[in-house]
């Protein structure tokens, strides 16, 4: 049923860039006859689900949206698919995104953007567009993405699923293609908040192939989604971070905000107010942080290892002139706008002004976070400044991209857990989310209180 409807909807909405259907009935058959055998599986045995093409499948195209991964076939499995496959889930595909997840619309693919379901005429968020859009269009139950920065919350919101980004190091990042390592998680994006701490549980957990992979098992977190549906929240107390909210929001996704405040007071939580001074300079540390990681995980695009290689045109073939014929072909403007940028950081003379300064933000985000918690057990705000917009409406601006990220970022810098649930439509109609935050390592707050919103 979801390859139909993946035949149906794909012309229009283009949330893939490969879909594995031969692959996914093999397993969906298997499944079905281990089932019929009175084999024991796992509870997600069979649910299919969509996979964004920044992990690596062994034998099925990967390529992170670009050029210079085009007809690239992994040789192995992420840990996060082995773990999939070994629990009988069909993979249906690889979603599409931005490339290698720079941006927050998806129209940064090399492969043409995503269209999202609400509106075909609107961005579907990014960088993972596409996973949020297949669970939108009902062309896939449940999807991986990737968030380095906002990138599976933001376009949850804007597509009106679910979507979470798990404690730093609480999914294996092995198999991951890098964008910046200090602040990458993998998670799920699904309709529905248990759907999330399902599919959470299954992939997550500790991976000696990931040196910063925490090392204990996961908090309970399927049962915390269940206790959050009784819609019973006596005494759990809710920090709404003054700076994320207010000016810059939407008067519409400010209202839904404030009505879900409303709700969660009704469930019997304790609504308070916190400040976070310091998350006013979140947006400038990251776009020094993570375009200086960036510049140095890409380099080993060289035309050589991987993918792509474009011999010079003219005069001697040395290795130098292939790497620079192959990178100056393979790489989009944003991807070389980052790579710029973060070599310029990372350069001798300004690397403690410019990524020595992000340090030090950083750290007092921490802080910011470590103080906020001790007056509240989550952290909520509007999960985005607005609602999806038009198609091409910001592609000539990046920084009005990039502000898109406010809400989302903080927690990228801290390692902390966030969740954003569907917060109704705003008055044009569109989708809104709403974003939880709790400790590290306390990721069953997020789905207790993500499911009593629900
Ligand atoms: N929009 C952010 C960026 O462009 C999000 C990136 C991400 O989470 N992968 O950096």
């Amino acid at each position: 049923a979801h390859l139909d409807r993946i035949a149906a909807v794909e012309p229009a909405v283009h949330a893939f860039l490969h879909v594995s259907g031969e692959e996914a009935l093999a397993t969906a058959r298997d499944v079905d006859a281990r089932r019929a055998a009175g084999e024991q599986l796992h509870t997600l045995a069979g649910v299919p689900i969509a996979v964004k093409d920044i992990i690596v499948t062994k034998g099925l195209p990967t390529t992170a949206g670009s050029k210079i991964l085009e007809n690239w076939v992994p040789p192995y499995d992420a840990t996060l698919v082995e773990r999939i496959k070994a629990a009988g889930l069909p993979i249906l595909g690889k979603t599409n995104m931005d490339e290698f997840a720079m941006g927050s619309s998806t129209e940064h693919s090399a492969f043409g953007n995503t269209h999202n379901p609400w509106d075909l005429d609107r961005i579907p968020g990014g960088s993972g567009g596409g996973s949020a859009a297949a669970v939108a269009a009902f062309e896939a139950p449940l999807a991986i993405g990737t968030d380095t920065g906002g990138s599976i919350r933001q376009p949850a919101a804007v597509t009106g699923t679910v979507g979470v980004k798990p404690t730093y190091g609480g999914v294996s990042r092995y198999g991951l293609i890098a964008l910046a390592s200090s602040l990458d998680q993998a998670g799920p994006v699904t309709r529905t908040v248990l759907d999330s701490a399902l599919l959470h549980e299954l992939i997550g957990g500790h991976d000696p192939r990931d040196s910063t992979s925490i090392d204990e098992p996961l908090p309970a977190l399927v049962a915390a989604a269940r206790q959050g549906l009784t819609g019973d929240l006596t005494g759990v107390r809710v920090g709404v971070v003054t700076e994320l909210t207010g000016e810059g929001y939407q008067p519409g996704v400010s209202a839904r905000f404030a009505e879900s405040l409303e709700v969660l007071r009704g469930a019997g939580a304790e609504i308070v107010e916190v400040s976070c001074p310091h998350f006013t300079y979140a947006l400038g540390a990251y776009y020094l942080i993570l375009p200086s990681e960036a510049s140095s995980n890409l380099a080993k695009f060289d035309g050589m290892r991987f993918g792509l290689r474009v011999e010079p045109t003219e005069g001697p073939v040395t290795a130098e002139r292939v790497m620079g014929a192959t990178r100056g072909a393979g790489f989009g403007d944003e991807v070389k706008r980052r790579i710029i940028l973060g070599t310029y950081a990372l350069s001798a003379g300004y690397y403690d002004a410019y990524y020595g300064s992000a340090q030090k933000v950083r750290t007092l985000i921490q802080r910011d976070f470590d103080a906020a918690f001790t007056q509240a057990d989550v952290l909520v705000s509007p999960t985005a400044p607005t609602t999806a917009f038009k198609l091409g409406e910001k592609l000539d601006d990046p920084l009005a991209m990039y502000l898109n990220d406010v809400a989302t970022i903080p927690a990228n810098l801290a390692g902390v857990p966030g969740l954003s649930v569907p917060n109704g439509l705003s008055d044009d109609g569109l989708p809104v989310g709403f974003q939880v935050l709790a400790p590290a390592k306390a990721d069953d707050r997020l789905y207790r209180v993500g499911a009593a919103l629900e």
